[in-house]
């Protein structure tokens, strides 16, 4: 059984009150930290943890702490990342809606250590309900001393607000999300300037994932030796994997980095194996924005390495034959599944949130949709596919964000490890199965 430090209670009946979150140790690193760490103490221990960004670019969050600019009489803030909308990714929604207040902690000790006096939970709009659940545990957590002036008597005061967005994805995009927490349409900025020195109103801000600051509360609590003694190498500490798709036991995990993909997948303690008896075809590991990866190259590496859950492991050959742990949105696909209609889902996908500033995004992620769909309607043809590959080429490294990357990225990855499916669909059309129900299901009209 491997350890766990974030959602070690997410059974405990209760847990989401604050009495019972304090009855089971809960608020004790704001109580270590207020009372007998300096700030730049804190800082310190996060840096040796080796805790790195949980939202999906696994940046450290030590030195992405260390870069926030201090200029004298300008305030500082931290704004929690938890617009969760990567495809195939839930697991902050989870730890949000189980333990609140782990969130809430992390944010407290995370603001003390970056001077931050006003912090901000920006919350995609369609978790509304689990926004309720926040703002009841903050309420909580005011009355009883924990938010507001002088907390715990000590001249460290913090007033904490949750801003619910409008429900796009590219809000999830940083800077995005501080034009969106400002009041303005959420596009992109082009940086620098980064956040760190001008952020939110144009002032120092660290924006870091939910996941990221729940997990300060054990690096303070335990130190961060102590936490970087889990894992392996520059993948430390424990991680939670949202695990979805054709395996038994669909949910969140906390693994501790260095787990083997294989037993993930087939141990009984995480996903069980398989449903109904089926083979694996292929796994997208960290959100639908990473490369897919065949059964083979998912288990082991190409020097025939097995794979582990860890940021350098499973990038093992870069995207030619790795992947990327990303958000730890883990699909599994089964023997059955169409490489070609999952690709449709996730390309019509990006081309819908696309925010239209670049060119290569807007127009790209369009052709992209309007290819996969001229194959699944049976009109494609081999020069389509070779188009498809061309388009991807030209977005990646050309657009003000991720967004372009995250859309080109999956349509590479399956042309280049499931290419005879594409090709098969253009010479036998009749072999489409199903498409009418796909398209139903996905409120699609066929060509
Ligand atoms: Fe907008 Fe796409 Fe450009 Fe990002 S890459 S700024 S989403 S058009």
């Amino acid at each position: 059984m491997g350890k766990k430090l974030l959602i070690h209670n997410d059974r405990v009946p209760g847990i989401h009150t604050l009495d019972v979150y304090r009855a089971h140790g809960g608020y004790a690193s704001v109580e270590k930290a207020l009372k007998s760490m300096t700030p730049d103490q804190v800082t310190e221990e996060v840096k040796k943890s080796g805790l790195r960004g949980r939202g999906g670019a696994g940046f450290p969050t030590g030195m992405k702490w260390s870069f926030l600019a201090k200029p004298e009489g300008v305030p500082r803030y931290l704004v929690c990342n938890a617009d969760e909308s990567e495809p195939g990714t839930f697991k902050d929604r989870y730890l949000m809606e189980k333990i609140p207040h782990a969130l809430i902690e992390g944010m407290i000790t995370s603001s003390y250590a970056l001077g931050a006096n006003q912090s901000y939970i920006y919350i995609r709009g369609e978790y509304f309900y689990v926004a309720r659940i926040l703002e009841t545990a903050i309420a909580e957590a005011y009355a009883a001393g924990w938010l507001g002036k002088n907390i715990l008597g000590t001249n460290y005061s913090l007033e904490l607000s949750v801003q619910v967005g409008g429900g796009a994805y590219i809000c999830g995009e940083e800077t995005a999300l501080l034009e969106s927490l400002e009041g303005k349409r959420g596009n992109p900025r082009i940086k620098p300037p980064f956040p760190a020195v001008a952020g939110l109103w144009g002032c120092p801000t660290v924006v870091n994932n939910v996941e990221t600051i729940a997990a300060v509360c054990p690096i303070v609590m335990m130190g961060g030796e102590e936490y970087a003694k889990i894992g392996v190498g520059k993948s430390t500490g424990t991680k939670l994997i949202s695990a979805s798709g054709h395996i038994n036991k669909p949910g969140v995990y906390e693994i501790e980095l260095g787990l083997p993909v294989e037993e993930f997948i087939y141990s009984e303690e995480y996903c069980g194996g398989i449903r109904n008896g089926k083979k694996m075809k292929a796994v997208v590991a960290g959100g639908s924005s990473v490369p897919i990866l065949p059964t083979e190259l998912i288990l082991k590496t190409a020097k025939g390495e097995p794979r582990l859950m860890t940021y350098e492991s499973l990038a093992d050959g870069g995207f030619q034959t790795g992947t990327m742990l990303g958000s730890g949105g883990f699909i599994v696909m089964d023997e059955d599944t169409s490489i070609v209609k999952n690709l449709f889902t996730f390309t019509r996908f990006y081309h819908h949130e696309s925010c239209g500033q670049c060119s290569p995004c807007r127009e790209g992620t369009g052709w992209m949709e309007k290819i996969l769909k001229k194959i699944l309607d049976g009109k494609g043809t081999l020069a389509d596919v070779d188009l498809l590959w061309d388009i991807q080429s030209k977005i990646e490294g050309k657009t003000i964000c991720p967004l372009g990357e995250a859309a080109a990225w999956p349509v590479a990855a399956a042309l280049r490890h499931f290419k005879h499916e594409f090709e098969a669909y253009v010479k036998n059309p009749s072999s489409i199965k199903d498409v009418k129900h796909y398209y139903r299901l996905n409120n699609l009209v066929e060509a």
